[in-house]
Formats: structure tokens, C-alpha cells, sequence
């Protein structure tokens, strides 16, 4: 069992739950190898939240059912997935900032004490509003934390890879410098010449 999200894109998931979010941000489809969306169905919107939500419990601690998702369902979560693209992008490469966590309106979480008197939060609510409490629950810890700003999505706009930046600056904008940061690399340096030539 693992995040199957991340795993299809070889990506090293996030500590803990944070894991939850740069998951969804994978389940954003790869166009030029045909790696589907998984929140393109109903179908595999669910078999990607009932994972989710199971390796989701096991990292964060926290209880969580499942969530049973129908279409109104998956095309809110797709538009949570693309906001949160937004502000990712927004703050780390600069792009337009989108409208915000809009979607997350109406989210519920609730509140379980635990044996030593902590407060746990847990999301609440059905169908997307699960997954989206998990997700404002997560963003919230890693604000907190400081390790949001460690999240992020490939500098490629076409490409789906959202990794988590372990780099002691928090300075990595590709999600495989070997293949996107390549190319990359590879068109500015083409750009270079033509201009020396020019
Ligand atoms: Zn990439």
C-alpha cells in the first residue's frame, strides 16, 4: 500500500499527511505518456480516495472514514486540486494567483480528545468535504509547521509533478531535475546560442 498517486510518478511522498495534498496534486494527468487523471472518473476518483484516505490515516494519526464519491464529488475535488495548483504556483513561480481555497468553503472538521488530553482534529462531512477537511487540516499543520513552502508543483507548467523540496534551501523547482530540469536546461542553452549567433 502506498500513495498511488505519487508512486506512478516515482515521487517521494511528504512526511506524514502532508503526503495527502502533494497526492493530489499527482493525480493530475501526464498528457505525453497518457497517464490518466485519476479524479477523470467517478471510478477511479474513488479507488484513489479510498487509498488516500487509508494511507492517510496511517501517516497523520488521525481517524478518517471513507469517502463515497459521486460526480458532483470528483468535480469538486478537481476543483480544490486546480486551486491549490494556483496558490502553489502563484507563490513559487509567480503565475497569475488563482482565486484562492474557494472550495474549501463549508468544509467540516471535527474534534476528538485524545487519551492525553490533546486536541485531535479530524474531517468530518461527506463525500468531498472529507477529503477536503483532511486537506485544510494538512495545510494548516504544515503552515504551522513550516514545511508548507516545501511543497510545490514541477516549474513545467505541462507537467503534472508535485514533489516535496528537501533541499536544505528549499531551492528545487522541478520535480526530477534529471528529466524536466534537463529539458529546461537543454532549451536555455539553445536560446543562448541562437542569440550569441544572432
Ligand atoms: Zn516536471
Amino acid at each position: 500500500m502506498a500513495w498511488s498517486a505519487c508512486e506512478r510518478y516515482a515521487l517521494q511522498p511528504a512526511p506524514g499527511g502532508l503526503a495527502l495534498i502533494q497526492d493530489l496534486l499527482n493525480t493530475r494527468p501526464r498528457l505525453s505518456t497518457k497517464t490518466p487523471d485519476l479524479l477523470g472518473t467517478v471510478q477511479l476518483a474513488q479507488q484513489w480516495s479510498d487509498t488516500a484516505l487509508r494511507e492517510w490515516v496511517e501517516a497523520s494519526g488521525r481517524p478518517s472514514r471513507k469517502a463515497k464519491l459521486g460526480k458532483a464529488d470528483v468535480e469538486a475535488l478537481r476543483g480544490i486540486r486546480s486551486q491549490l495548483v494556483s496558490v502553489l504556483r502563484g507563490r513559487d513561480y509567480g503565475d497569475e494567483p488563482g482565486a484562492g481555497l474557494v472550495a474549501l468553503g463549508g468544509v467540516e472538521v471535527g474534534m476528538t480528545v485524545t487519551e492525553t488530553g490533546m486536541l485531535l482534529f479530524e474531517p468530518s462531512g461527506s463525500g468531498w468535504r472529507r477529503i477536503a477537511g483532511a486537506v485544510a487540516i494538512e495545510v494548516h499543520d504544515a503552515q504551522v509547521s513550516n514545511t508548507f513552502r516545501r511543497l510545490k508543483t514541477c516549474r513545467d507548467p505541462r507537467c503534472p509533478g508535485g514533489f516535496y523540496d528537501r533541499s536544505p534551501n528549499n531551492s528545487g523547482t522541478w520535480h526530477d531535475v534529471r528529466t524536466c530540469g534537463n529539458v529546461a536546461n537543454l532549451r536555455a542553452s539553445r536560446a543562448r546560442r541562437r542569440s550569441e549567433t544572432a
